[in-house]
């Protein structure tokens, strides 16, 4: 159902009326964790600022570790449609649970499913059940094919609305978080009419790394960008040392406005 060989055409996604597909370079930026009303809102006026279009953020947290921060599950929910309303950035919003699908759906524009999920079947059915568009990352150990069997999972009920992100992948290099597999991009794209965006923040773990490995997403023809943003990394609850800040803003926004023509 996701192959490219019955469907030439690359497809374009709607979310909330934004289009990602052939054609966009779609910036889907916000805080990593919801985690106050504030941070949410300022984090959100930041992304739009820098030429999102979606708003992300997490309620619903996959960490590593059993004490850290898990998100504020519906609370965080309630703030993100909160912030929907106040700034017109519909809501991309992970869920780890097959349980909380129907939750989570009723608040997300798209919902998310994370690399540690890339191969929960029974997530991947429940979210492909609700009618919302689904965003499937990669899984860190996963390779592309086992990656587009799982689209097919989402697929296989009656969802075609999948755009997959690649987040990096486990390699034995320890400067970066992850690897960016940059050559996934347009090997996805080719076997696959679904759109690929890439997530140049939890692949190299490194606010200085986002902005080059977001030149590099742009110069392959990725559809999009998902990008973490914090008013105050410093204090952030998850994941700041990714999270851009004003600064670093600015020149983002440069790059999505201007860079798509050069390539
Ligand atoms: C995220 O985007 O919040 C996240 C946890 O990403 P990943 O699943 O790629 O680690």
């Amino acid at each position: 159902l996701v192959s490219r060989e019955n469907h030439p055409e690359r497809s374009v996604v709607r979310v909330g009326g934004v289009p990602i597909g052939p054609g966009t370079m779609t910036l889907i930026a916000g805080p990593c964790a919801v985690e106050t009303p504030e941070q949410t809102l300022q984090a959100a006026q930041m992304a739009k600022a820098a030429g999102a279009t979606l708003l992300r953020g997490g309620a619903f947290k996959p960490r590593t570790s059993p004490y850290a921060f898990q998100g504020l599950g519906e609370k965080g929910l309630r703030i993100l449609a909160d912030v929907r309303e106040e700034t017109g950035l519909p809501i991309v919003t992970e869920v780890v649970d097959a349980h909380d699908v129907e939750l989570v759906a009723s608040y997300a524009d798209m919902l998310q499913i994370g690399t540690r999920n890339a191969q929960n079947f029974a997530l991947l059915q429940a979210a492909g059940d609700v009618g919302k568009p689904v965003m499937l990352k990669r899984g860190m150990s996963g390779t592309i094919e086992e990656w587009l069997m799982a689209a097919e999972y989402v697929a296989q009920r009656g969802n075609l609305d999948i755009v997959l992100c690649e987040r990096g992948i486990r390699t034995f290099e320890k400067a970066t978080r992850n690897t960016l597999d940059i050559s996934a991009v347009p090997v996805a794209q080719r076997l696959s009419h679904l759109p690929v965006i890439v997530d140049p923040s939890h692949s190299g773990g490194r606010r200085d790394l986002v902005l080059p490995l977001t030149k590099a997403a742009i110069a392959i023809g990725a559809d999009g960008v998902i990008i973490d943003v914090h008013p105050h990394p410093e204090t952030a609850l998850c994941d700041g040392p990714q999270a851009l800040v004003d600064g670093d803003l600015r020149e983002l926004a440069r790059l999505v406005r201007d860079l798509p023509p050069i390539f």
